[in-house]
């Protein structure tokens, strides 16, 4: 079968591996749509999270069950599954209470472990989620960043009317516009260097979109959620709050940074970190998408055959940014 594999920085191939068998206790998928993440952009420019090379890369997927091992309950072939992709210990204290998200040893697929940027990819069944059969595939593979931006709301503890700015209009940045509007926050301004995914963040419901930080003491928010992971984003954010604010920190950071930590202590700012989600966002994030109450899809900017994931990594990974979420479609 065809996989997208990492080999080294800026060094994606696409190329025949074999098929995975399907053992005991594991379930093989056939991958429909796979979805390029930040976290892929942070391996492939920086060499993050992967603990081997090569490996098949890739985390965000909706696939269709094509076979099941012995001992497997719960799933048939034929069923639609998204896949909850964390790999965790299974028994330090914040696994045994649900937290995998805050176990010290969390990786994910495709870093740790094959990913799923190839033709079909074997799971263990506690590790996939049953979706219904009239959700659209494409629309599925988008459940684990709509999850990763419930948590991030869930943790901005938004409640109206709160004068929200979030930093950065990726993938992560719009779906968190998405999931802010829906839960009823009506005042939402977005910062983004590109006047492209400015103009998308304004059409998922932005009230405000702006290339650069504003200056002036009365454009100050009381949420900040950056999600870009930047030094100027970081030293922006904290400066764009109001004090008494909160600053929602949702981007990983690739380089180490300045920051003059005096600008949190003298605005009293509360400073929360978010990492993935938990088990319930997943569930979340399928019940929005099966009762349409957020729509997800013009966040995709591209579908692409997984023949192309090298040219795909190219476009996110460009100075001027016209993609956002690019979908793979591997078969
Ligand atoms: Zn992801
Ligand atoms: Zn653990």
């Amino acid at each position: 079968m065809l996989a997208a594999r990492y080999y080294g920085i800026g060094d994606v191939r696409v190329e025949e591996v074999p098929r995975p068998v399907c053992g005991r206790g594991e379930v093989l998928i056939k991958v429909a749509y796979a979805g390029i993440c930040g976290s892929d952009l942070h391996i492939y420019r920086k060499g993050m999270f992967v603990t081997k090379v090569p490996e098949t890369m890739g985390h965000e997927f909706s696939g269709v069950v094509e076979e099941v091992g012995t001992d497997v309950s719960g799933l048939v072939p034929g069923d639609s599954v998204v896949g909850d992709p964390r790999v965790t210990c299974g028994n330090c204290e914040w696994c045994r209470q649900g937290l995998g998200h805050l176990c010290p040893e969390l990786g994910f697929i495709g870093e740790v472990s094959p990913g799923c940027f190839g033709e079909y990819l074997l799971m263990r069944p506690e590790c996939l989620l049953k979706i219904p059969k009239f959700m659209a595939l494409q629309k599925a593979a988008l459940v684990e960043p709509l999850a990763v931006a419930l948590h991030i709301v869930t943790r901005a503890k938004l409640t109206p009317p709160v004068r929200l700015g979030v930093v950065g209009a990726g993938p992560i940045g719009l779906i968190t516009v998405l999931v802010a509007r829906a839960a009823g926050i009506s005042q939402v301004a977005v910062v983004d260097l590109s006047p492209d995914r400015c103009e998308l963040a304004k059409r998922l419901g932005a009230d405000l979109v702006m290339e650069s930080f504003p200056d002036d003491f009365s454009s100050q928010v009381d949420v900040v959620i950056e999600a870009v992971g930047v030094e100027k984003t970081l030293q922006g954010s904290v400066k764009w709050l109001r004090p008494g604010g909160r600053l929602v920190m949702a981007g990983l950071y690739e380089d180490k940074i300045c920051f003059d930590p005096n600008d949190i202590v003298v605005k009293e700012l509360e400073v929360v970190g978010v990492n993935a989600y938990e088990t319930a966002d997943l569930h979340k994030a399928i019940n929005h998408l099966a009762s349409d109450s957020i729509d997800v899809t013009p966040v995709v900017s591209h579908i692409l055959p997984l023949a192309s994931a090298a040219q795909a990594f190219s476009m996110l990974t460009a100075s001027t940014k016209n993609s956002a979420k690019i979908l793979l479609e591997p078969n």
